[in-house]
């Protein structure tokens, strides 16, 4: 992990009702004084309450995805203004199920990032090849095109963090190979130094697709895992609590 603090966040997705805010309570009161980072990305409706509940622990909250816009005629939408306003911290943009259900493109993945940036969130910006690019030897070449595409110019290791999703494991119980998957953070890291130069080394590239507790142990201490994206297994405390231990 080369000294950079682990980011273990949780992606409850278009799960979650108020009853479910007991899990984030007691995923507050199992930290403790974990060494990582920690945040959880509940359903819009419950950031607020959310913060209400984890207020003086080291548990961020989070938004799934932004507009790109701070305000406007966009029904339905959330601005990351609005998230930050909530009390949210950071916010997932670029997660596969959107680029895949709402047809997002690089170019507006790129835009809602400075979005996040604007409204000072920290940003989640997601990556990872489809199991037909994976089938034909592509993930170093989607990686290359998603990373230039999608992340904008100022990125820091204070205001940005991707996390590494090939579509194919997400919610498949599927993982690449170790090896794959520290070959493809490496790759990761290569072009952000490229990029971002001294900044590059230090802003944190999370894995996810299919992390659990029996897995973690195996994927988190890989050297350019730098933490996890957790969808499925971010649903129960027990279970995330399990991964941020491993973190
Ligand atoms: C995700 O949706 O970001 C994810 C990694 O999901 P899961 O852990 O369920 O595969």
């Amino acid at each position: 992990m080369s000294g950079r603090r682990p980011l273990v966040a949780g992606n409850w997705k278009m799960n979650g009702t108020r009853e479910n805010l007991a899990e984030i309570e007691a995923l507050k009161a199992g930290l403790g004084d974990s060494s990582c980072d920690v945040a959880i990305c509940p359903p819009a409706t419950l950031i607020t309450e959310a913060v209400a509940r984890t207020g003086g622990s080291q548990l961020m909250i989070g938004g799934q995805d932004c507009h790109a816009e701070a305000n406007g005629a966009h029904t339905g939408d959330l601005a990351a203004e609005m998230i930050a306003d909530a009390g949210g911290a950071l916010v997932i943009v670029g997660h596969s199920e959107r680029r895949a259900d709402h047809g997002e493109s690089d170019a507006l993945v790129r835009a809602k990032a400075e979005a996040g940036w604007r409204a000072g969130l920290l940003v989640i910006l997601c990556i990872g090849e489809t199991e037909a690019e994976y089938r034909a030897g592509e993930t170093l070449a989607v990686i290359d095109r998603q990373l230039a595409g999608s992340v904008p110019n100022g990125a820091t290791p204070g205001n940005l963090v991707i996390a590494y999703e090939p579509v194919w494991a997400i919610g498949t119980g599927l993982t690449p190979s170790n090896d794959d998957i520290q070959a493809s953070h490496a790759h990761i890291r290569q072009r952000l130094v490229a990029r971002f130069g001294q900044g590059g080394v230090a802003i944190r590239v999370l894995y996810g697709g299919s992390v659990k507790p029996a897995n973690a142990g195996e994927i988190l201490p890989l050297p350019d895992v730098d933490g996890a994206l957790v969808g499925g297994a971010s649903l129960k405390a027990a279970d995330f609590l399990a991964i941020v231990a491993a973190a």
